[in-house]
């Protein structure tokens, strides 16, 4: 099947691509105006650095191979673990308290199905060096506010406290099954019945009624001090506080989270999360030998760009061409090349059709339509001779000879 794509594997098609530019512009914007810079890292780093982070179940979800020159690969799975490995080879240069942001990729052997992929982006914010609840109520703010300024004013944040949660089930984990163990599991409890997620437990090797005991357990940990502090200082950050809920039994499966563990989902749009993230105080001083809290979170831009369309949130002329100038005469095909320069300087996005042959004006106006343009720009030897233009709008099907300045005006009026 050579002409596939992988299972798990997206071509994006181009009126995909441009709500998906339009979403990734918003959510930068956003992760600008709270002090946050871009960076990039490769998307294979040695396995050593990727493996061993996130705990047994996601470290089998990385894809991992020897490279041509024998060294054991993986690509990213998250952006986390390689920022983490980024920090500690460029601490020199980076501020205190660095902030960055991130938007590239990242590969998991998921089980595809909908929503779910094995290559998709990632949009992460994370702030270094502190341990203050002033920078967890910080990523909370960005967090809500990415959505908010997308228009998803109705997102919960579900909140938790892994240091709760470890405190909770500490008691009842044994040689054979880690407290971090327990937790990967209780992380399924938001897609799979209490039943099953106490199978699995006893499955691993915890008895019935420790399994029983650490269900029940979770569902009545108190919202730890740790956490009322940092709900209080997100509400002066603009987050509402009836947005952020907390969920005693969330859980987040990979290992490196340490505190504040959060998710954002839509009260409408069933259980899976569009995005989440949390404080990972050691995983820099696993990877590196520094000391360096931090705490960030990952949104998940395709189940994001997936809602916002549902939700009609996209303006409709996204990747919209205003218009195509089309030629009515081959001896004004200069003219209407002309023409097309200078629509573009006033910043239009507009296409010639890119053939001498003039001869049939409806097929070129199809052409245009199929395109998606907005308005057609005719130039026929009047026009060439006028120094005007032929305005059609595609849709209304109306059509004036106006200056090319009026023309401007009515393009830009109707976008
Ligand atoms: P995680 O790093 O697992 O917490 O994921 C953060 C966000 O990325 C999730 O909330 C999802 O929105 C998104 N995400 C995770 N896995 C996938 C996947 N396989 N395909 C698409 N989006 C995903």
């Amino acid at each position: 099947m050579p002409l596939q794509t992988l299972k798990g594997f997206r071509d994006v098609l181009p009126a995909d691509q441009a709500a998906r530019d339009y979403v990734s512009s918003s959510i930068r914007r956003t992760f600008k105006r709270f002090g946050y810079a871009a960076i990039t890292t490769p998307t294979i780093e040695y396995s050593d650095v990727i493996l061993g982070k996130y705990g047994d179940e996601a470290d089998k979800l990385v894809f991992s191979f020897t490279d041509r020159g024998g060294r054991e690969v993986s690509l990213r799975y998250d952006q986390t673990v390689p920022t983490a490995r980024f920090l500690a080879n460029n601490q020199s240069q980076l501020p205190q308290y660095f902030r960055r942001y991130q938007i590239q990729n990242v590969f998991r052997a998921d089980k595809p199905q909908k929503g779910r992929y094995r290559e998709f982006t990632q949009c992460d914010c994370d702030i270094f060096g502190s341990t203050s609840p002033v920078a967890d109520a910080e990523i909370l703010a960005v967090f809500y506010q990415a959505y908010a300024d997308l228009g998803l004013k109705d997102i919960q944040i579900l909140i938790n406290d892994r240091q709760t949660l470890i405190a909770t089930l500490q008691p009842l984990a044994t040689n054979q099954v880690s407290v971090m163990s327990i937790i990967q599991s209780i992380d399924k409890l938001d897609k799979q019945p209490l039943e099953e997620v106490a199978k699995e437990l006893i499955a691993k090797g915890l008895t019935h009624s420790a399994a029983d005991q650490a269900l029940a357990a979770i569902n009545k940990a108190d919202k730890s001090v740790n956490l009322r502090q940092i709900e209080q200082f997100s509400t002066a950050l603009g987050v509402p506080a009836n947005q952020l809920v907390f969920q005693p039994t969330l859980a987040r499966g990979l290992d490196y989270y340490t505190g504040l563990i959060f998710e954002a989902v839509l009260p409408t749009s069933g259980s899976s999360s569009l995005g989440g993230g949390g404080r990972y105080d050691q995983l820099i001083e696993q990877l590196a030998n520094i000391k360096m809290p931090a705490v960030g979170f990952g949104i998940g831009f395709d189940r994001t760009v997936e809602v916002c369309q549902q939700q009609g949130l996209l303006p409709s002329n996204i990747g919209q061409l205003d218009a195509v100038v089309i030629t009515a005469t081959d001896n004004a095909i200069e003219h209407s090349l002309s023409t097309a320069t200078k629509l573009r300087n006033q910043d239009l996005r507009v296409s010639v059709l890119p053939t001498t042959n003039q001869s049939n004006l409806g097929k070129q106006l199809q052409i245009a339509e199929q395109q998606g343009a907005r308005f057609a720009i005719i130039i026929g030897e009047d026009e060439a001779q006028n120094e005007t233009v032929t305005l059609k709008n595609l849709a209304s099907r109306e059509q004036v000879t106006v200056g090319l300045e009026e023309a401007v005006g009515q393009i830009k009026a109707n976008s």
